[in-house]
């Protein structure tokens, strides 16, 4: 077995499958399609009965997410199914729960529009002050930093410290940082949600998500919840995420490296009013950053100066696909007021590719110019 001490994380990913195998087994993990297995006589103790609890190709991915997270990842078919999971298996009628006002929308509206029908007491704050005011009477306090789509960031360490005390339960959406730019279970979170259908999967062709935890009960409780509710993630796409995952960390390291160099660029820009961006030592969110997060991610915020300016730029540039989600290896963007945030209507999420940095600015420079015209 690889030493955690000696090896990195992304080092150890690429030989996990490889440490087990047998002469002649395949390098990859096999694509394992199957509802019903062999299972003659008393099934005790047989590991692969139904295809609702039970998939090789499933516990593969689980085994690589489980490596980067350091602690039990248990796969769902969508970022919104490892949300929803670690809600309705860990709540209960009378509990009260926290979740931030400026947040992935979806989690607010399953909050409010399902967990408030099973008399669960949902509050929101911003990302930005999120521990103003404590924890006291919360069964659980839901974070997620930076918040998407604004970038705001709280303190995760004194979140959890603040939330145990008052005895809540502490789940972390990591999805814009990944585990490799964000550790929260290092940090004190009891649960990390998080939707691979962006980064960790990278090539804008699958859904899914995780959630991962280092309590068993925990982890049972939410494997339970999956088993008996049904919302089982596909093979196939199981598969794709363990490919994706496999050159997760070049594609981060790339993401973040040219969203730092780009960042300041963009600022620099005059047809570019406030810039979010972590990375940016006057961003404020910068300080916390530093200490928290292993990167500054690959996600900048611009604002532009009018929601047709934010369009023309969009798509004026050849390199920026014009779409919804982010993480993905082409670089991507939308005016996020399209659909309701709360955010200036010039407002630009930027996910930053994989393309070359310096063409990328180019074409992002000749659309900002562009803009003067
Ligand atoms: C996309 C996203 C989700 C939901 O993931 P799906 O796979 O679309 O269900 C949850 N949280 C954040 C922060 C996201 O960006």
């Amino acid at each position: 077995t690889m030493d955690e001490a000696e090896f990195s994380r992304a080092a150890r990913l690429a030989h996990l499958r490889g440490a087990g195998l047998a002469k002649g087994d395949p390098i990859a993990p096999p694509l394992v399609m199957a509802s019903t297995y062999h299972l003659p006589g008393d099934p005790a103790g047989v590991s692969h009965q139904y295809g609702r609890p039970d998939n090789p190709t499933v516990e593969a991915l689980e085994a690589a997410l489980g490596l980067l997270e350091g602690a039990e990842a248990i796969a769902f078919p969508s970022g919104m199914a490892a949300i929803s999971a670690a809600f309705f298996a860990l709540l209960k009628a009378g509990d009260r729960v926290l979740v931030p006002s400026d947040g992935y929308y979806t989690t607010r509206l399953v909050a409010d529009r399902f967990l408030k029908a099973f008399g669960i007491v949902a509050d929101t704050r911003p990302t930005a002050t999120f521990a103003d005011g404590g924890f006291a009477g919360y069964r659980m306090v839901y974070v997620e930093t930076p918040s998407n789509p604004m970038l705001d960031i709280c303190d995760l360490a004194a979140i959890a410290r603040g939330a145990h005390e008052a005895g809540a339960l502490v789940v972390a959406d990591n999805t814009t940082m990944t585990p490799y730019g964000q550790r929260p279970l290092d940090l004190g979170a009891d649960i990390v949600v998080a939707a691979d259908t962006k980064a960790p999967n990278g090539h804008s062709d699958v859904l899914f998500g995780h959630a991962a935890t280092r309590d068993a009960g925990t982890a049972e409780a939410i494997r339970a919840w999956r088993k008996l509710a049904g919302g089982i993630p596909g093979p196939f796409e199981a598969w794709l995420v363990h490919r994706g995952l496999e050159t997760l960390e070049l594609r981060f390291d790339r993401m973040c490296g040219t969203a730092e160099s780009l960042a300041p660029r963009i600022a620099a820009h005059p047809a570019v009013g406030a810039v979010r961006y972590p990375g940016l030592p006057g961003d404020p969110s910068h300080n916390l950053a530093r200490t928290q997060m292993n990167r500054f991610s690959f996600l900048v915020g611009l604002t532009l100066q009018s929601a047709d300016a934010a369009e023309r730029f969009i798509a004026g540039c050849p390199l920026i696909q014009p779409s919804t989600s982010f993480g993905g290896v082409h670089t991507s963007a939308e005016r996020r007021a399209r659909w309701g945030d709360a955010v200036a209507p010039g407002y630009v999420r930027l996910s930053v590719g994989c393309e070359p940095a310096e063409d990328l600015w180019k074409a992002i420079e000749a659309s900002l110019d562009d803009l003067r015209d």
